[in-house]
């Protein structure tokens, strides 16, 4: 599969901007390609900090509200250098959703990109088959 890069990363771009971090000023997006379809997230600060939530569990949320249960591609998009992978969290989230083999896709600024999978970021998530 081809992914459509240049759209991921405009909406994860375009998502960190609408981002709502006024305490860590740590703007970040997230796109995830599901099905074909983009559903884009930001992080979501809030004054009591252990309530934040990341730009990747909203993504994988907008992603699931339309109905989504199979991630194709994740994209993170960050202002640093080296741009910023996904916390812990947020990796057991996307492996609920994908495959080791699921596309991350770090973006930063000044045209920094690391290409990842979920495997080499979350060798041995969590799942059902531990239940
Ligand atoms: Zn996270």
């Amino acid at each position: 599969m081809t992914l459509p890069l240049a759209r991921l990363v405009g909406a994860a771009r375009r998502a960190a901007r609408r981002a709502h971090a006024p305490y860590s000023r740590f703007h970040v997006g997230a796109a995830v390609l599901a099905g074909g379809a983009v559903h884009a997230g930001c992080n979501v600060e809030n004054a009591s900090y252990g309530l934040t939530v990341c730009a990747e569990r909203n993504a994988v949320a907008a992603a699931v509200l339309a109905g989504a249960r199979k991630l194709d591609a994740v994209v993170v998009a960050s202002a640093t250098v080296p741009p910023t992978p996904p916390c812990g969290m947020c990796l057991q989230t996307l492996a609920e959703f994908g495959s080791a083999a699921l596309p991350v896709i770090l973006v930063g600024a000044r045209g920094a990109r690391v290409e990842l999978t979920l495997g080499e970021l979350l060798p041995r998530a969590f799942s059902k088959k531990f239940l």
